[in-house]
């Protein structure tokens, strides 16, 4: 029997990072699937940039526009601190909605864009229906990535809010560049830093960002974006773009299953890490798992995005850093640079062993962490 037009096996609902890369995933696996994305807008052009640690390589190298092989760290004291040798990479969106689409019709997916807001997803026996401003579509697999707030309240949420200029005709220095720079203004709680990435002598991506509960004026970012381009010395350089972005930070928890066949994913689904905001490298891994799952007829539920021990200390840290308990810009600064930038970046991506953690966890403040720690615990039994 075949399929009326409205039917698909696999509909995403949402066609931003989360779709973009489950897509890439699934061209790769040549699995012979019809995919439905659904989204009123349209992502094609730079609408963000996605930076990440990886190992030296990422499944999406094609659309890796630069990687950096050390980072600047500068701490509240103005001390800079090498960051060596570590592998972070940049992919502007641009080059990435490219590389899926080009790789979608190499790999002979069909794949239809839909221009539409879905309203309603409901699982009907072996199906799952979507109402969408253009009628129904049902589909077998349904991924959901539309922005959502957390299954379960966290205790601790803060907003990653930031402002980036696209700069051109400055005169960098390729090799500097800067993850965090903790001597910009600093807000009243939580923490701000500056962001300094070089993709090459002429062009460069400088961010204020700040952790905080809520987003400032936008004069603020630009007084504060003005004043760091200054202090760089690339303060004449042409801005050729702005961009502007908030990324939740939360302890709050994220259903991966949402209902039979209806599977979340992207930040909705909890790729977002809760400490840094990084989601991009997450949320390629668990494509890359979905789509072998889809290839091998069995159920795709994305795999956990964070094992929950580092959830626990994320939890933690969060609390310590909006309660006030410790000075998040001192407590950055000493977990990026005191330990082995391996040692770190498993960390950071959840494959660190209990061993690795424990000396990370020795070198923060104790009795502010502790206090951190009880203040969760406690939360955590209330709730
Ligand atoms: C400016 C910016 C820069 C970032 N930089 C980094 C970075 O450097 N590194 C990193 O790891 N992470 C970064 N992130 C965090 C994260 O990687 C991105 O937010 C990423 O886009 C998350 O993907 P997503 O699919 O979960 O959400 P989105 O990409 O936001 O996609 C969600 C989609 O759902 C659509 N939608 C909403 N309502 C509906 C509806 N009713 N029906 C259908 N569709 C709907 C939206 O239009 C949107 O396209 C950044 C985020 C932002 C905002």
């Amino acid at each position: 029997m075949t399929a009326p037009a409205t039917a698909v096996d696999v509909a995403l609902v949402g066609g931003g990072g989360a779709a973009h890369c489950l897509l890439h995933a699934l061209a790769g696996a040549g699995v012979a699937l019809s995919v439905a994305v659904l989204d009123p807008v349209s992502h094609q052009g730079n609408d963000r940039t996605w930076c990440f640690w990886d190992r030296g390589t990422s499944p999406v190298e094609p659309a890796v526009r630069r990687r950096w092989p050390a980072l600047r760290v500068v701490g509240p004291d103005g001390v800079a601190h090498q960051l060596a040798p570590v592998s972070y990479a940049m992919v502007r969106s641009a080059d990435f909605y490219r590389l899926v689409r080009d790789r979608c019709a190499a790999g002979g997916l069909d794949v239809r864009w839909l221009s539409t807001a879905v309203h309603a997803v409901r699982p009907a026996g072996d199906l799952v229906r979507l109402a969408t401003d253009a009628g129904e579509l049902t589909a077998r697999w349904v991924f959901d990535s539309r922005p959502r707030p957390p299954d379960r309240p966290g205790a601790t949420t803060l907003l990653q809010h930031f402002r980036g200029r696209w700069l051109v005709g400055a005169r960098l220095d390729r090799s500097a560049a800067t993850l965090m720079d903790f001597t910009v203004p600093q807000p009243e709680s939580g923490l701000a830093f500056g962001y300094l990435l070089p993709v090459d002598e002429r062009r460069a991506l400088v961010e204020y960002t700040v952790f905080s509960r809520s987003r400032l004026a936008s004069e603020e970012y630009d007084v504060a974006l003005s004043r760091l381009c200054d202090r760089l010395g690339v303060g004449t350089a042409t801005v050729e773009s702005t961009e502007d972005g908030v990324i939740p930070m939360t302890d709050g928890g994220f259903a991966r299953r949402a209902a039979p066949r209806v599977y979340r994913l992207g930040t909705a689904g909890g790729a977002t890490r809760p400490a840094t905001g990084y989601t991009f490298a997450t949320m390629l891994r668990q494509a890359t798992v979905v789509a072998a799952r889809l290839a091998a007829g069995v159920e795709p539920v994305p795999p956990r995005p964070y094992p929950v021990r580092h959830l626990r200390y994320d939890a933690i840290l969060l609390r310590a850093v909006d309660r006030g308990l410790v000075d998040g810009r001192r407590l950055f600064t000493d977990l990026l640079t005191r330990h082995p930038p391996a040692r770190i970046l498993g960390f950071l991506d959840g494959t660190s062993t209990r061993r690795d953690e424990a000396r990370i966890l020795a070198g923060t403040p104790i009795p502010a962490m502790m206090r951190a720690t009880a203040g969760w615990l406690a939360g955590t039994v209330r709730r």
